[in-house]
């Protein structure tokens, strides 16, 4: 008789998947706690936490629905703890017939698995996750023999592919990109909506992470854990995003205050990334509700947000596999430096970056522009190695899967790629930090001092970079205005800006 064993990997939680839809008592699903995956980076609490318990969950959700599921426990006795020895355990207990999986979206995963299956004796097969509105290949196929890789043209076939607020091929009102009326800075005591957060028990998982010798960053609050880690709950957290915060998303998509954490953003992408809910039904939502409610939710706001999910979340999956395993060896700039040790403590006179680490410390979680403009930039300005920056990204957030991590990090915040993914670097001085947030006024540095005493250091460091990278970036048009100005300088203020940029380097774990 045949008996099959399919793989569910922890961010594959998709239960409106093909495999579900019949019960077959001659199929069993395995889903497994491992140290191989706990270990790979030294992940967030909150992190390893929300993956468990949204894993243990689904596992109930498939037993409840009369699927035959083992689940293999961090610290059960029989765990071989890596994915290929377990399986290899598994077939060899159970007499298994056939071995499937779906595609990881992993690039590790996915050689890993591929390499492992040669290695078995009996039939494998793998299958679509049927999570992404784009195939793997999708942009590469779309961008072959091109030099840039333009998000925008990738945005605009997959409106046109999948019929998003598109009137035959035209976009729905005729414009593509409403960015220009969005980014706004929060207008002064603006108070945003508060955000939903769940208050899940999640001791249990918690007290089995730390009988083990796994090492973790940042805390946790076991007892009202605020993340989603079920599909029900994922899908009330979409629900109050497009009540409460869709109206003002777009305005406020690159706004930063100080002590409030997710202003008028989703938080849907952990919810996401691990397949709870699909980027279908996420933009189907947001239109629904924008339809019903026209004189609340202008249109901007709206196409703001589809951006996001069918235009740099598809484009970020398509760059990595078009580009992987290149991409994680990418440096640019050939940047070496460490990462400051306040980078694992939010312990930083710098307000911005104090607020934007801390945050992320205590949720796992900081907007884009916090990632981009305040932390990714910091590291970027100080030549720190990408190697280095990609690892606290993929640490630190809940969301943080490779695929979408390291192209958002070493590509789009720290120009590794050498303009795959942007076309130019993201680098600010304190001007644009103080023009996007609240953070500056109360900072012990002075946003408007260059040198000398409290002066601002990103804004030496700003300079200094483009100083250090004139060779590289000097002929780039994006940025021919800043290499203007620079060049104009007179040479006793440039020293002076160098020569202040060097004294924070050499001292930046007190800065
Ligand atoms: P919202 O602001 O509400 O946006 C809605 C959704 O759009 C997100 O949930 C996400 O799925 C998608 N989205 C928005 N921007 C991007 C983008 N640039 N790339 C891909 N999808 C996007 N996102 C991750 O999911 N995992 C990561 O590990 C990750 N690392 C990042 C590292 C850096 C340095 C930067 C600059 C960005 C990173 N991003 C990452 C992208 C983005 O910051 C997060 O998706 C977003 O902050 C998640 O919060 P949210 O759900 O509230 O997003
Ligand atoms: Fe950040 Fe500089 Fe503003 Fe302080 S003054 S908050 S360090 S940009």
């Amino acid at each position: 008789m045949s008996k099959t064993l399919r793989l569910i990997l922890g961010d594959q939680l998709n239960s409106n998947h093909s495999w579900f839809q019949t019960v077959d008592d001659s199929v069993t699903y395995v889903l497994m706690e491992i140290r191989s995956e706990t270990d790979y980076a030294t992940h967030h609490i909150q992190k390893i936490t929300a993956f468990f318990a949204a894993m243990r969950n689904f596992a109930n959700e498939l037993k409840s629905k009369k699927h035959q599921v083992i689940y293999l426990h961090l610290n059960d006795a029989d765990n071989l703890q890596t994915f290929d020895k377990n399986i290899q355990y598994l077939i060899d207990k159970h007499q298994f017939t056939n071995f499937e999986y779906q595609l990881p979206d992993e690039f590790r995963l996915d050689e890993l698995l591929k390499n492992f299956c040669k290695t078995l004796s009996i039939p494998t097969k793998t299958f679509d996750s049927e999570h992404f509105m784009s195939s793997r290949n999708e942009l590469g196929a779309f961008f072959e023999g091109k030099k840039t890789f333009l998000m925008e043209s990738f945005y605009h076939k997959m409106r046109k592919k999948h019929n998003v607020l598109m009137q035959g091929d035209k976009p729905l009102t005729g414009k593509w990109n409403y960015d220009g009326d969005n980014r706004k800075k929060l207008p002064k005591n603006h108070k945003p909506t508060s955000p939903l957060v769940f208050d899940n028990d999640v001791s249990k998982i918690v007290s089995e992470i730390n009988k083990t010798d796994i090492k973790t960053i940042g805390t946790i609050d076991a007892t009202n854990f605020v993340w989603p880690i079920n599909r029900s709950q994922s899908l009330e957290l979409l629900d109050f995003f497009v009540r409460e915060c869709l109206s003002l998303f777009g305005s406020y998509q690159d706004a930063m205050t100080p002590n409030e954490w997710s202003l008028y953003h989703s938080r849907i992408s952990f919810s996401m990334n691990i397949k709870m809910i699909s980027p279908q039904e996420v933009i189907e939502k947001a239109i629904e509700e924008w339809k019903n409610r026209p004189d609340e939710i202008e249109y901007n706001q709206l196409e703001g947000f589809v951006r996001q999910i069918i235009g740099w979340r598809e484009y970020m999956r398509g760059i990595y596999w078009y580009k992987m395993p290149e991409f994680a060896t990418m440096n640019y700039f050939d940047n070496q430096e460490k990462l400051p040790d306040w980078f694992w403590t939010g312990k930083t006179k710098m307000n911005c970056l104090k607020d934007a680490i801390s945050q992320s410390l205590k949720f796992a979680y900081a907007h884009h522009i916090q990632r981009l403009m305040i932390t990714g930039n910091f590291a970027l300005l100080a030549g720190v190695h990408p190697d280095e920056v990609d690892a606290w990204y993929l640490g630190i957030y809940i969301d943080a899967i490779e695929w979408v991590e390291i192209t958002n990090t070493r590509g789009m915040s720290q120009f590794a790629d050498g303009g795959i993914v942007g076309t130019k670097p993201y680098v600010s001085s304190a001007s644009y930090i103080d023009k996007m947030s609240h953070y500056c006024g109360s900072c012990f540095y002075k946003k408007a001092v260059k040198t000398g005493d409290k002066a601002c250091p990103l804004n030496s460091l700003y300079w200094n970079f483009y100083d250090k990278n004139e060779d590289k970036l000097g002929k780039n048009p994006r940025i021919g205005m800043m290499y203007n100005v620079w060049r104009k300088m007179q040479p006793e203020a440039k020293a002076e800006l160098l020569q202040q940029a060097d004294y924070y380097l050499k001292n930046i774990n007190d800065l």
